[in-house]
């Protein structure tokens, strides 16, 4: 029998990108390297590449960030530049249309600037060539005139720092990888992390929060700090009506309860993805595009926002032939097993 999962409501909470609500969260980003939560190894890294730029006084190194959305990545390079006291000038691969916008963009930078560009594997290769010789050896060169009176002109550009983000390294092109000096590959983060996060981003907010409150959040965030700002966003509210203010363990539940995010950060989206899978295609394997199909998803969307976390808590595997679920998936979502031959655990 064939079920068709496509009807239910669609997630509010796990977006992948930033949404209008969001925006507050700009008062909630940090704005040094201390004030950043987790991601040690990438801290511990990057603090000395800063001090030794800084005591060189030079730019420092094109930097390469990637990993899922909402994990801190353009937090981190606001970070980068507070650090190194430079200016930053953000901008993503798909506002950027034509060399003519990067030519720009680059020619206004000051000495030791930072250039941040969002989804850089989304650029369009004729920005991408201009990029070469920009991030390599700090000029561009731009055609003046057409036809056969066009001149190149070499433009020097100050020594700034460029800084790419993307959710999918493997898209970018090797000339490209190639010129960043060091990448950086942010991981989802612990339920400990989080509940820090939440903790400093509640006290930003002027909430109380008991220590079991942030926990129930962080445990129900899905390794990303984007999606437990949201949700403390939500929490609040419930605690402002029903539990005097305070961000109790029951407000948290509460909330998370009414939004049908289970203990595990689970919402409709994940436990149709599963579901599908077991239902439709006793387990897996199934392609994603057909996953997504079946769904009502964009593959791009359960591919970078659904998959990593259930990756991570052990409820998805990628084989060659397609994803599956696992054991742990059926028992949490209290589908037996048994009779079930295909299943390949
Ligand atoms: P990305 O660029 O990877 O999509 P963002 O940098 O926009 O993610 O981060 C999303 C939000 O999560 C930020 O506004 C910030 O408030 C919060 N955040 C991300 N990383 C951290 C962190 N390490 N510590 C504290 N808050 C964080």
């Amino acid at each position: 029998m064939s079920i068709d999962f496509s009807q239910d409501m669609q997630a509010p909470l796990i977006t992948p990108g930033l949404t209008p609500a969001d925006e507050h969260e700009i008062s909630l980003r940090p704005k040094r390297l201390y004030e950043y939560n987790g991601q040690d190894k990438v801290k511990e890294n990057l603090s000395v590449y800063i001090e030794a730029a800084r005591r060189r006084n030079e730019s420092l190194d094109h930097v390469l960030l990637y990993g899922p959305p909402g994990l801190g990545k353009t937090t981190l390079a606001g970070v980068i530049a507070n650090e190194m006291g430079v200016n930053i000038r953000i901008t993503s691969g798909p506002a950027i249309e034509k060399a003519g916008d990067l030519a720009a963009l680059l020619t206004n930078l000051g000495e030791g600037d930072i250039l941040f560009i969002d989804e850089i594997h989304r650029l369009n290769t004729a920005v991408e060539e201009i990029l070469y010789p920009a991030m390599e050896d700090f000029a561009i060169d731009i055609i003046v005139g057409k036809g056969p009176s066009a001149n190149s002109i070499r433009l020097d550009l100050p020594r700034f720092t460029l800084i790419g983000a993307t959710t999918r390294a493997g898209q970018l092109s090797a000339p490209l990888r190639d010129r960043f000096g060091v990448t950086f590959r942010l991981e989802l983060y612990t339920p400990q992390e989080l509940s820090r996060i939440i903790t400093r981003s509640a006290n930003l907010m002027g909430m109380e929060i008991q220590a079991e409150g942030a926990m129930e959040i962080a445990s129900r965030s899905r390794g990303t700090p984007r999606i437990a700002n949201r949700m403390l966003r939500r929490v609040r509210d419930f605690a402002q009506i029903f539990y005097e203010g305070v961000i109790t363990k029951d407000a948290a539940d509460h909330a998370l309860s009414r939004l049908e995010v289970d203990h595990l950060g689970l919402d409709p989206t994940d436990r149709r993805m599963l579901g599908a899978i077991i239902h439709n295609y006793g387990g897996g394997p199934v392609g994603l595009e057909t996953l997504a199909a079946t769904i009502g998803e964009e593959a791009i969307t359960l591919e970078d926002v659904y998959e990593p976390y259930l990756m991570q808590i052990g409820f998805l595997t990628r084989t060659p032939r397609g994803r599956c679920v696992t054991r742990l998936a059926y028992d949490h979502l209290h589908i037996p097993t048994e009779g079930n031959e295909q299943l390949t655990f």
